[in-house]
């Protein structure tokens, strides 16, 4: 029932390969040379990024790459694929996905990064508060410098990396350590502009098009381009007392975590990992220095443990004028009474952009040495809290007892902080964990062939499905309708609801595999 995660790897089956369907494709014309923006076909070499995402597993030529200037750019794209036969449209965020989510064979990809506008509204009492109005295309970084920078506001829900755009991450859901409280991105945002697959630019919320405002949200780019979103601001705090704790135990670092994201007062951030338990500079021991000054005493630690252990990682937010003391108090008042491994403790000092902008030194670093660029067979899932003590024991001792070349993500997320009208699907039950297998090829060419890894992940989903887990992907990858009404479940009928109301033709996002162009006339 579940996909082959990498249906197709580079190079064997580029679909960019493939011979071209039209004779000479530059010669097609959309008939949309008086958009307010641009509009560049076939093998125009600008257009050469659109055919590829940070996956690297595929290849899909469009047929032209749109940049519009205003919303009505987009709904005159869509207008266009109306009339036509076969035409699709996928918006393009910042191509962050890894499985071809935002590409479109011989389709329109509008390359959503120029609707990139970002106002700060201070004073929103329609909104209950400050608010930021963002262009669907604009970067979280963006928004996060423009909003501290220049109001000392800043968003409540983050995701880890911030080189994402407002409307990718919306399709999706969009979380980190602070979805625990706020929920994801997703619960956020108050006002959508959206146009749908019908060619028409409408302004959503809670109760204005409510049915498409919970559509569009985690809806996979199915029912709508989102053009604009209005997302919900606090008080941006000056510094960030970030901390890490070990953990030998699986039980013990589920009960803390689960502990910290339930009770009232809590650190502002909670996540954490599971790491190998060797000298491994990519997997193990090593990866989890954070700041070179802070070693572990690795005496303490028993040599029997198993082969993996467990990273807690908190945050506490606070003033740059509040003393020293009263935050390492309140610290202490935290962790008190948790299980971790009592000398491996690491915490820093850093300013809140620096903590938000942690992953960009990351990128930094592995595009310097070339793994930013090779391919990433992500594997990310939602598993149930009943079930994530039998992952932790088949999957992360046994399958991956090695690592995977990069962060193994695992922390609680609560289900009450996510709004169920939305498209986002869940596992059982109040408690469930992210588990995210961020790879990195990082002996890429001459490490395992991209092939092994992406077998390895079916066998994780496999053993999930084997052992009864509840659990759905996300960020979900599937090939057949089969498989994706498997994944809604009983949501399915309305998601093909939804379909049929906002995008008949099934014009948008083909890349999610979901529905197929429908050729008829509605
Ligand atoms: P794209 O990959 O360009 O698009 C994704 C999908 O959304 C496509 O189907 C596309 O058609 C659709 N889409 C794009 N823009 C719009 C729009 N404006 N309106 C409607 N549909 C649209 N996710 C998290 O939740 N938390 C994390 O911490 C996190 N960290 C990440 C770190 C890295 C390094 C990477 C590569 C990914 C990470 N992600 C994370 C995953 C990320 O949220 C998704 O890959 C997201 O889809 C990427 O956003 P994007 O802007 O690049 O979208």
């Amino acid at each position: 029932m579940i996909a082959y995660l990498v249906e197709r790897c580079l190079p064997e089956n580029d679909a960019a390969d493939s011979p071209p369907e039209h004779p000479n494709e530059d010669a097609i014309n959309l008939g949309l040379e008086d958009l307010q923006g641009t509009v560049e076909y076939g093998s125009a070499s600008s257009n050469a990024f659109a055919a590829k995402d940070f996956g690297g597993l595929h290849a899909v030529k469009p047929l032209a790459v749109v940049r519009p200037a205003v919303a009505d750019d987009v709904a005159r794209v869509i207008r266009v694929a109306l009339r036509s036969p076969a035409l699709t449209v996928a918006a393009r965020g910042n191509g962050h996905s890894i499985n071809g989510q935002a590409m479109a064979h011989r389709g329109v990809v509008v390359d959503m990064k120029s609707l990139a506008g970002i106002a700060v509204v201070r004073d929103c009492s329609k909104s209950g508060g400050p608010v930021v109005e963002v262009g669907g295309g604009a970067l979280w970084s963006d928004v996060l410098k423009r909003c501290v920078l220049g109001y000392g506001l800043a968003p409540r829900s983050w995701t880890d990396y911030l080189d994402l755009t407002v409307g990718g991450t919306l399709s999706n859901a969009g979380v980190s350590g602070q979805a625990f409280r706020f929920g994801p991105q997703t619960a956020n945002v108050t006002e959508l502009e959206v146009v749908t697959g019908n060619g028409e630019i409408t302004v959503c919320s809670h109760t204005n098009n409510s049915e498409l405002f919970f559509s569009v949200l985690g809806g996979l780019g199915q029912f709508g381009i989102i053009t604009r979103a209005r997302v919900l601001l606090q008080p941006a705090p000056d510094m960030v007392r970030w901390i890490r704790l070990v953990y030998s135990n699986f039980t013990d670092y589920m009960l803390d975590a689960e502990s910290l994201v339930t009770r009232d007062s809590s650190f502002d951030y909670v996540e954490g990992f599971v790491f190998v338990n060797s000298d491994d500079p990519v997997n193990g021991w090593p990866s989890v220095l954070f700041d070179p000054q802070h070693q572990f005493d690795t005496t303490c630690m028993s040599k029997n443990v198993d082969p993996v252990l467990y990273c807690l990682e908190v945050a506490l937010y606070y003033k740059s004028d509040d003393p020293p003391s009263t935050v390492d108090k309140m610290v202490e008042k935290l962790i008190e009474g948790l299980r971790y491994c009592q000398n491996l403790k690491l915490q820093m000092d850093l300013s809140y952009m620096d903590f938000l902008l942690r992953v960009k030194k990351a990128e930094q670093d592995a595009k310097a040495n070339g793994i930013w660029d090779a391919p990433h067979p992500w594997l990310n899932l939602f598993v149930s809290k009943k079930d994530i003590a039998d992952f932790d024991r088949l999957v992360f001792k046994k399958l991956l007892k090695d690592g995977v070349g990069g962060p193994m993500l695992v922390y609680p997320l609560i289900r009450s902080k996510w709004d169920n009208r939305t498209s986002v699907v869940l596992p059982e039950g109040e408690i469930f964990y992210l588990v995210a297998l961020l790879r990195f090829s990082h002996q890429y060419p001459n490490g395992p062939p991209v092939q092994e890894l992406a077998a390895q992940n079916r066998e994780i989903v496999q053993c999930c499905i084997r052992n009864g887990f509840s659990f759905k992907l996300y960020l979900p990858h599937y090939n057949s309708k089969e498989e994706w009404k498997h994944h809604f479940g009983n949501q399915w009928p309305r998601f093909v609801e939804r379909k049929s109301t906002f995008d008949p033709m099934a014009i948008l996002a083909p890349g999610q595999k979901i529905f197929t162009r429908n050729q008829q006339q509605p």
